[in-house]
């Protein structure tokens, strides 16, 4: 599944060509996870903007003549986004073309569990009412352990399953949340309340960290994801405990554990990670 590095290495890998084009043609494929919500040619001759991010969406401004708005796009399970000169045909999984003056951004997703809305703004109608409910921006200044801190506390779940819900901080998906309650030292099962405050500045710097590093590499190995060069990304090689189950810890050879906490797999090293 596209993680929050990955939907931001997608957004750099064509927003700066994307900027200023004007649409040419508009076309969708099989039905996404959403309605459109607008005729596709009615985008015809409009004008694109700078494409911004929120979470795991990408958010494309669209300007015609009466109307301003834009395109909020999610890459769902298996989507991928790609900006191209030269298109070829769309094959049966390529589900959305916007079709620009300067080239073809193309949404390419098998499982089409992702979706293209159009909204009238960011900040209202059907952007505003998926956004709602989005934690903080990893990269925002003031996510630190005092907001962190806050947002853990009178939690009775797991910390790991209270940083993966994404209302506190977005960004924390299932890899990143093992990889950053490793490097904490924190054991993803201590309920979410009984993060000391110093121990929840650790995690916030933690988070964070994992990303960014995600994001220089270019966004985790995913068997379905590409950047819209087409560019594989390195995080995977990189990790401290995710998939790698029965493996010595880089830190204490301890053999790194796999449970199961919301359906999800939860890698940890029962040393390195305490409670
Ligand atoms: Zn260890």
């Amino acid at each position: 599944m596209p993680e929050l590095p990955e939907v931001e290495v997608t957004r750099r890998s064509f927003a700066d060509a994307i900027e200023g084009a004007t649409v040419l043609q508009a076309r969708l494929g099989k039905p996404l996870r959403w309605p459109l919500g607008l005729a596709p040619e009615s985008l015809v001759g409009a004008r694109v903007g700078a494409a911004t991010r929120r979470g795991k969406y990408l958010w494309l401004p669209v300007s015609m003549p009466a109307v301003e708005g834009g395109l909020l796009l999610h890459l769902g399970m298996s989507g991928s986004l790609a900006f191209t000169v030269q298109a070829a045909a769309p094959g049966e999984h390529d589900h959305f073309d916007l079709q620009t003056d300067r080239g073809l951004l193309r949404l390419h997703d098998p499982r089409r569990f992702g979706a293209v809305v159009w909204s009238e703004g960011l900040n209202v109608g059907t952007a505003a009412k998926l956004l709602a409910g989005l934690g903080m921006e990893p990269f925002d200044p003031r996510f630190d352990g005092p907001h962190l801190h806050a947002g853990l506390s009178g939690r009775r779940v797991a910390v790991k399953l209270a940083l993966l819900a994404g209302d506190i901080v977005v960004g924390a998906g299932n890899i990143y949340a093992c990889e950053a309650l490793f490097l904490a030292g924190i054991d993803p099962r201590l309920p979410a309340a009984k993060l000391s405050r110093p121990r929840a500045a650790r995690l916030a710097q933690a988070v964070r960290g994992v990303l960014a590093r995600a994001l220089e590499a270019g966004g985790t190995t995913l068997r379905d994801f590409k950047d819209a060069h087409g560019v594989a990304g390195s995080f995977q090689m990189q990790a401290n405990v995710y998939g790698r189950e029965g493996q010595p810890c880089f830190t204490c050879h301890t053999p790194i554990r796999r449970i199961v906490q919301g359906a999800r797999s939860t890698f940890f090293c029962p040393t390195c990670q305490k409670r």
